[in-house]
């Protein structure tokens, strides 16, 4: 017996309608450290890192960039 219904991927496709991954790269303007992260930009075109603070306890003071 085999069952073919299990085809259920994308189930989640209408997430990927209202936001959408995108690389995210940040530069720490004290420090000059980089990172490379992996945000996801909502409707509005906010994007949401995660990204807390640097190793050097900047917490606002970036420049970000998406990669696309
Ligand atoms: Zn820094």
């Amino acid at each position: 017996m085999r069952s073919e219904t299990l085809v259920s991927e994308g189930v989640n496709d209408d997430v990927a309608l209202t936001t959408q991954r995108v690389k995210v790269h940040i530069r720490c303007r004290k420090c000059g450290e980089t990172f490379i992260l992996r945000g996801v930009r909502d409707a509005r075109g906010h994007i949401e890192t995660g990204f807390k603070r640097c190793l050097c306890d900047n917490e606002d003071d970036f420049e970000i960039e998406s990669l696309g």
